[in-house]
C-alpha cells in the first residue's frame, strides 16, 4: 500500500525536511506518524487511509465554521471562476476591511498580506516608522510569526521543540527585541526605564495562545497600554490567532465585556480573516497606517495580497459568522471543556483547564495546576502526559493538536454528534495520560 500514513510520510521526509512544511505537524513532541489528511468537511477530517476523525484543530485556527463550508467553497470557486490573481485592486478587498472596521474598534483602516508573519513583521516596521526608534519588546512565550525579530522566546514550535529561539537570526536583530514575562508589570516597567526613548513598540498576543491558552491578568492589558501611551510607544495587539475567533470582535471584545477597553495603536489578524485561505492584515491607527506607501515612507507590498480567491473565502467566512455560530462555537467549547475537566479529575490527573473567551487549553502535571500565568510555568507542563492523552483520543477517532502547547480549536460545525464522540473518547484518554 503506497497511500498509508507511513509510507506517505517517509515519502515526504526524503524530499521535505521532517516531511512537513510547518514544524508542529511532524508530531515531533507527541511521537508517532503524522497523519496525511485528504479531505475536511464540517468538524471532521479524514485521513490517507480513510480514517475519519472529529477534529480539534481547525487548520490551526482558520476554520470558525468547520471545514470546507459550502457557502464558502461557493464564494470561493465563484471567484476563482473569475480570475485567480490580477494585481490590481479588487471591489472585495475593501468590503474584507470594511468588515474588520466594523467589528474591531481600534481599528480606522487596515492592509492586507497573505500570512500573520507579515503582518506582525509590517506592524513593527509602522512602529519603528513612526516612532524613529528601533527597539521592540515583546513577552516570553508569545509567538508572532517566523520573523528574524520576534523569534526569541517565541513559544508555539519553538516551545513544542524546546528551542530557546531560531538559529540563522542575526545577533545584532535579535538584540533590537527585549524579551520581559508576561503578566509582569514590574518588568515591563523595568524595561522601559532601562531603555527610555528607545522602545518603538511594544507588541503582546492579545491572550497567549502559542504556550497554551494564557489570558492577560485583569488589568494587565489595560496597564501595558498606558505605560506604552506615557512612553510614546505604540503597542501591536496580535490578534492573528484571537481575533473573530475568541470573540466577534476578537479578544478587545472579551477585555471591553469584562469593562476593560484597551485600544491598542496597531492590532495584526490573520488566520480566520481568510476563511483557510492566506489572508492576513495589519490594521489600526489611520495616521498611522497612513505612513505606509504609497502615502507615506514605510515600505510593504506584495505580489499575492488581497488575493481575489482568498478574499472571497474570509469575506464569506466573516459574514457567516453571526451570532448563532459564535453561540454554537462557545457551546461546544464549554461542553468539551466541561468533559475534559471531569474526565481528567475522574483520572486522579493534575491539569489546569484555562480559557480565554472561546478559546481554551489543558496543561498537564503537577507542576502547574495552581495556574499558568507566563512561559516559566508552561514549561514546567508534563508534555509526556500530554503525549499519552493525545494518542489516546487520536485512537479513539479524536484529532488534537499535537502539541501540548497549543489551544484546543473547536468550530461552529461541532454539532451535538461531534461533540459527544470527544466526550465519550475523554474517560480512557484520561486514565491514558494518568498511566
Ligand atoms: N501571531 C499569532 C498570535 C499566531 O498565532 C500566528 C500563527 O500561529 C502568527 C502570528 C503567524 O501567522 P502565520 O502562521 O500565518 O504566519
Amino acid at each position: 500500500m503506497t497511500d498509508t500514513n507511513d509510507a506517505l510520510f517517509s515519502r515526504a521526509r526524503a524530499v521535505i525536511p521532517g516531511g512537513v512544511d510547518s514544524p508542529v505537524r511532524a508530531y515531533g513532541s507527541v511521537g508517532g506518524t503524522p497523519r496525511f489528511l485528504v479531505e475536511a468537511a464540517g468538524a471532521y477530517v479524514t485521513d490517507a487511509e480513510g480514517r475519519r476523525y472529529v477534529d480539534l484543530v481547525a487548520s490551526w485556527g482558520p476554520a470558525l465554521l468547520g471545514h470546507a463550508h459550502p457557502e464558502v467553497v461557493a464564494a470561493v470557486q465563484a471567484a476563482a471562476a473569475r480570475g485567480l490573481s490580477f494585481g490590481a485592486p479588487t471591489p472585495a478587498e475593501a468590503e474584507l476591511v470594511e468588515e474588520i472596521v466594523r467589528r474591531v474598534p481600534a481599528v480606522q483602516k487596515a492592509r492586507l498580506v497573505s500570512t500573520g508573519t507579515e503582518a506582525t513583521m509590517t506592524a513593527i516596521r509602522l512602529a519603528r516608522g513612526a516612532t524613529g526608534r528601533d527597539l521592540l519588546v515583546k513577552f516570553a512565550g508569545h509567538y508572532h510569526g517566523h520573523s528574524d525579530g520576534l523569534l526569541a522566546a517565541a513559544g508555539s514550535g519553538l516551545a513544542t521543540f524546546a528551542l530557546p529561539g531560531s538559529a540563522g537570526v542575526p545577533e545584532a536583530v535579535a538584540a533590537q527585541t527585549l524579551v520581559v514575562p508576561y503578566n509582569d508589570r514590574a518588568a515591563l516597567e523595568e524595561v522601559f526605564a532601562a531603555h527610555s526613548g528607545r522602545i518603538a513598540a511594544v507588541i503582546t498576543e492579545a491572550a497567549a495562545a502559542n504556550m497554551g491558552v494564557v489570558a492577560p491578568a485583569s488589568g494587565f492589558s489595560t496597564f501595558v497600554a498606558e505605560l506604552c501611551r506615557r512612553e510614546g510607544a505604540l503597542l501591536i495587539s496580535d490578534e492573528v490567532l484571537t481575533g473573530f475567533r475568541a470573540a466577534p470582535g476578537g479578544y478587545a471584545q472579551v477585555l471591553a465585556d469584562a469593562g476593560e477597553t484597551v485600544v491598542p495603536d496597531l492590532v495584526t489578524f490573520g488566520k480566520v480573516i481568510g476563511g483557510g485561505l492566506p489572508v492576513a492584515a495589519v490594521g489600526g491607527r489611520a495616521d498611522v497606517m497612513d505612513m505606509l506607501a504609497p502615502l507615506g515612507p514605510v515600505y510593504q507590498a506584495g505580489t499575492l495580497s488581497g488575493n481575489p480567491v482568498a478574499v472571497a473565502a474570509g469575506l464569506a467566512t466573516l459574514r457567516l459568522a453571526d451570532a448563532s455560530a459564535y453561540a454554537r462555537l462557545a457551546a461546544a467549547a464549554d461542553a468539551v471543556a466541561d468533559a475534559a475537566t471531569a474526565a481528567l479529575t475522574a483520572a486522579g490527573v493534575p491539569h489546569v483547564l484555562q480559557r480565554a473567551g472561546t478559546l481554551f487549553s489543558v496543561f498537564f502535571g503537577a507542576e502547574v495546576v495552581g495556574g499558568v500565568s507566563d512561559y516559566a510555568t508552561a514549561q514546567r507542563q508534563d508534555t509526556a502526559a500530554y503525549g499519552r492523552f493525545f494518542h489516546a483520543m487520536l485512537d479513539a477517532g479524536v484529532s488534537l493538536p499535537p502539541s501540548a502547547f497549543e489551544a484546543w480549536f473547536l468550530t461552529a460545525a461541532h454539532d451535538d454528534a461531534a461533540v459527544a464522540q470527544i466526550v465519550d473518547a475523554l474517560p480512557a484518554a484520561a486514565r491514558a495520560a494518568a498511566s
